[in-house]
């Protein structure tokens, strides 16, 4: 299941998709109210480096979160976890998808 990542070439915002189907239309910049660009998914490129991809994967969790999407956090970390296996991911996903099924 591929995770795009979108961009505003007006203001810069990033966005991240899951696509759970088989076409992705590119989501609207909030800010600005244009079409986003797509760019390379951070699970696309550099390979080796682990925990810079990592970092990324928790800086967008934490921007769910910020926005009070729990649920969206714990998805995108359950699928951020099967792209990238690491101890910080696995533990904040595990945390997060406990959270949101004890409610
Ligand atoms: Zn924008």
């Amino acid at each position: 299941m591929p995770i795009y990542e979108f961009r505003c070439e007006r203001c810069g915002r990033i966005r991240e998709v899951i696509v759970l189907g088989g076409t992705c239309q590119p989501p609207t910049c909030e800010q600005c109210g244009i079409a986003m660009k797509r760019i390379m998914s951070p699970f696309a490129y550099n390979p080796d480096r682990t925990s810079e991809r990592e970092s990324r994967v928790m800086k967008l969790a934490s921007d769910y979160l910020k926005d009070g999407k729990v649920k969206d956090a714990a998805r995108f970390l359950k699928k951020a976890e099967e792209h990238l296996k690491t101890d910080t991911i696995k533990r904040a996903s595990e945390a997060l998808n406990k959270a949101v099924s004890d409610k």
